[in-house]
């Protein structure tokens, strides 16, 4: 007897459909599971067998053989349980045929047969192409976020054999998910001080644009950095739901659609998988897919080790984590607005004259870490100072964020006219269109062109920022010479890192 039923297995954020064969014959008892099961996949034989038992169902005494088609794809984790047994109870006549028609099953199984959710339910039942997907209850609320098949959970598989067999109803769905119990966003209002830093995360909002902070332990910079989501739009009906892909992906709890842009900050300690993603079979998203559409917080930049942050050279250029295997690649979203913070020196002295402690040599090294490439990668680059006396004892709070992400959604609305999401994605070829430059802002530019402060890399990134000022402004017609000097402030030589901007 033969049964072939659909499920899914999730790899990257990418849902991959599998059709679960099953073959129950003559030859000696047993399972044979083919078609390149990973280590997880592949126990998927005793939990079946075992939670077949536990749900009252007869396991036969015969030859087994279980294929997962396509057989040249590997297929990773425990989600393709559910199907496999329902395959076993089909091809042994325990289960109608047409009770499973247009059905397909997701779930791993406990030995006890409770249905378990698996990490990656909204992509795979995005991949699924039957009409209606059986899926662990707890995972009904995810599965219900994809707009396609109608959702059935289950809590075991004896329940399910209830109504395969008995012709029982489908047990009621969970309640609605409750409302996110998000964190609040803390306010800008609470940063004290700080006015260029403050317009530096403003512009980096607007535009797009990535900020690098350079200051000593203490100046704020991890403050600063965590209030920059607050200022950013609710993410677009697409970046919401790759997020949410993404964070189904990873196995994180979701309550309803990812709306908010997301923060992501990694310990300098990351290796280049749990930054960029990969690793396993099932290619799992790293830290900079976690923040698509939101915010990469990467504190201590110097003390990630080189090669990690040459790993994230190649995703931010494109936005995309491109990982490739023998026998499949992957692509993994990566749009993220990079916000970095290090210290000056070792010490995180420099800077105050006579307070430094390091050598000359610990110094250069320290900012030899930084790779060009990399660093050029900032249009932003800001000097952060601890706040003085009179700015911590003041009573003076800080513009909230609320007027500032209103003139950030401006911003962000004009360059959606420009058919980009935010000005950084501007190709120089179109700046000239955008954001022509008026004659004294011509003129500041080959100023700093020719005293070497700007290269010509640097040229079109100061470029994009003055466009962003002029746009928070919402000013029209040519670049002024006031923007393009405040761009090359925010593009400063902070803390000697940086040879010209
Ligand atoms: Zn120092």
């Amino acid at each position: 007897m033969f049964a072939s039923i659909p499920s899914a297995v999730v790899r990257g954020v990418d849902g991959h459909p599998v059709t679960v064969e099953v073959h129950v014959g003559i030859g000696l008892p047993g399972l044979t599971l083919v078609g390149l099961p990973d280590t997880a996949c592949r126990e998927a034989r005793d939990r079946v067998r075992a939670a077949c038992l536990a749900a009252g169902a007869e396991w036969p005494n015969r030859r087994i053989t279980v294929n997962l088609a396509p057989s040249d794809q590997r297929k990773a984790g425990s989600g393709l349980d559910l199907a496999i047994a329902v395959g076993v109870l089909v091809a042994s006549a325990q289960v109608k045929e047409e009770a499973v028609a247009g059905y397909a099953f997701v779930g791993e199984l406990g030995l006890d047969g409770t249905v378990r959710p698996v990490p990656g339910t909204v992509p795979i039942v995005a991949a699924l192409r039957s009409p209606r997907v059986v899926v662990p209850w707890a995972a009904a609320p995810d599965a219900s976020l994809v707009d396609g098949p109608s959702v059935f959970g289950v809590a075991t598989l004896r329940d399910l054999l209830a109504v395969l067999q008995e012709d029982e109803p489908w047990p009621p769905g969970p309640p609605p998910a409750p409302p996110p119990a998000e964190p609040a966003i803390p306010d800008l209002a609470d940063v004290r001080g700080q006015p260029v830093v403050r317009r530096a995360l403003e512009v980096a909002a607007a535009g797009g644009h990535h900020l690098l902070m350079v200051g000593p332990p203490g100046a704020g910079k991890t403050m600063l950095a965590r209030r920059l989501p607050g200022l950013l739009p609710e993410l677009d009906p697409t970046r919401s739901m790759e997020a949410t892909r993404i964070r189904s992906a990873v196995g994180a709890p979701l309550a309803g659609m990812v709306r908010r842009p997301p923060y992501v900050a990694p310990h300098h300690t990351a290796t280049s998988a749990s930054l960029v993603g990969g690793g396993t079979d099932s290619m799992r998203p790293g830290a900079v897919s976690r923040a698509h559409g939101g915010v990469l917080f990467l504190d201590e930049l110097a003390e990630f080790a080189p090669v990690v942050l040459d790993a994230l050279r190649q995703p931010l250029e494109e936005g995309t984590i491109r990982i490739s295997r023998a026998r499949f690649h992957a692509e993994l979203p990566a749009r993220v607005l990079l916000i970095a913070a290090m210290n000056p020196c070792p010490c995180g002295e420099a800077g105050r004259p006579g307070a430094c402690r390091c050598s000359d040599a610990a110094r250069l090294r320290y900012r030899r870490r930084l790779s060009g490439p990399l660093l050029d990668r900032f249009d932003l680059r800001v000097d952060v100072l601890r706040p003085d006396v009179e700015e911590l004892l003041g009573t003076e709070r800080g513009e909230p964020t609320e007027p500032v992400a209103r003139r950030v959604a401006e911003a962000r609305r004009r360059a959606a006219a420009r058919g980009v999401a935010a000005n950084a994605d501007l190709p120089p070829s179109r700046l000239d269109e955008v954001g022509p430059l008026g004659p004294a802002a011509r003129d500041v530019l080959a100023t700093a062109l020719r005293t070497g402060r700007l290269t010509g890399r640097g040229l079109d990134r100061v470029r994009r920022v003055a466009l962003t000022l002029a746009d928070l402004a919402e000013e029209d017609g040519p670049i002024s010479a006031q923007h393009v000097a405040v761009a090359l402030h925010l593009r400063a030589d902070v803390g000697g890192l940086a040879v010209a901007a």
